[in-house]
């Protein structure tokens, strides 16, 4: 049976009321399929599953969806309790932040100076801090995240390094619809010519990842010739870089990289990665003289 919990106080007398290792979820509910992959990861890592479901609104800027933001959860409980989820932690802004705001906040490192970090000013403070809330409640012994949001994941990761959090990090691969796409919350508020256009994202992590063998220069101008290709779609960033640090590669560098995009649709701004295994570029020198 799934339990609905709107008050910390309740959900710590429920997770001490029973045993064995918990596993975490956080989410901001309008949940979909990729969200429901990692309530089953955490299955495989724990004997009880807690999805949290809050819509922080520290981690939202000025001008974004705070208020927009799909909220929808009769539905998400149902989906929850057909994947087994025990207990459903929900609280309102009221619960989490008593004052109005919380007095102490995490400041992200150098990890969130580029791509979504420079993007959102204080959105990854405010998902740092409400997820270090989450593991202070909870005090699971594994936390369960998307890869999807790889930059999100990176300095979580840093976040529970740098303050000895006792708990194991584990992240999920990416779900994707039939054409690609990565599911996400956000997919909802696409017009039917934009979702359309969206499909070209996969497309272009797809030509990324043929060009790979090619080095970093031909990944980057492949996945760029994609996106380009789609004129309902702008792109605000497409790069390399290290998938621990988020710092960009050099041109001649081989080994794992990621590749990480953000795009934009009319309003929404969607995100992609893929990691890739870049080789180098085949030398010219090879080619011998006939
Ligand atoms: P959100 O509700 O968007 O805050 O996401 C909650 C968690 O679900 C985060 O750890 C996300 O990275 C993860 N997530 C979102 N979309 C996907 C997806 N398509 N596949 C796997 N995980 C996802």
């Amino acid at each position: 049976m799934t339990r609905v919990i709107h008050g910390i106080a309740e959900l710590r007398a429920a997770l001490a009321d029973g045993s064995g290792s918990v596993a975490l979820v956080p989410t901001m509910g309008a949940l979909h399929e990729g969200h429901l992959s990692l309530m089953r990861l955490a299955h495989e890592h724990a004997e009880r599953v807690v999805a949290s479901v809050f819509v922080n609104p520290l981690q939202f800027g000025p001008g974004e969806d705070f208020e927009r933001y799909p909220r929808t959860l009769d539905a998400d409980v149902g989906l929850l309790s057909a994947e087994g989820v025990e207990l459903v932690f929900a609280p309102d802004a009221a619960e989490m932040y008593p004052d109005g705001r919380s007095q102490t906040s995490v400041r992200a490192g150098r990890i969130a100076e580029s791509f979504e970090g420079a993007a959102r000013p204080g959105h990854f403070d405010g998902m740092l801090t409400v997820v270090l809330k989450l593991f202070s409640i909870v005090q699971p012994d594994v936390a369960v995240f998307g890869q999807k949001d790889a930059q999100q994941f990176a300095l979580i990761r840093q976040m529970v390094t740098d303050f000895n959090l006792p708990l194991d990090l584990v992240a999920g691969s990416i779900w994707r619809e039939a054409d690609g796409l990565a599911c996400s919350s956000r997919n909802r508020y696409l017009s039917l010519d934009e979702r359309a256009a969206a499909a070209c994202i996969p497309r272009a992590l797809d030509a990324a990842e043929a060009a790979s063998g090619s080095g970093a220069d031909a990944v980057l101008g492949a996945a760029a010739r994609m996106l380009a290709s789609e004129p309902l779609l702008t792109v605000e960033y497409l790069a390399l870089v290290d998938p621990l640090t988020f710092v960009p590669i050099a041109t001649d560098f081989t080994g794992d990289s990621l590749l990480i995009t953000a795009v934009r649709l009319g309003r929404t701004r969607l995100l992609d990665n893929r990691t890739l295994v870049l080789k180098a570029k085949p030398s010219g020198s090879l080619l011998l003289d006939t």
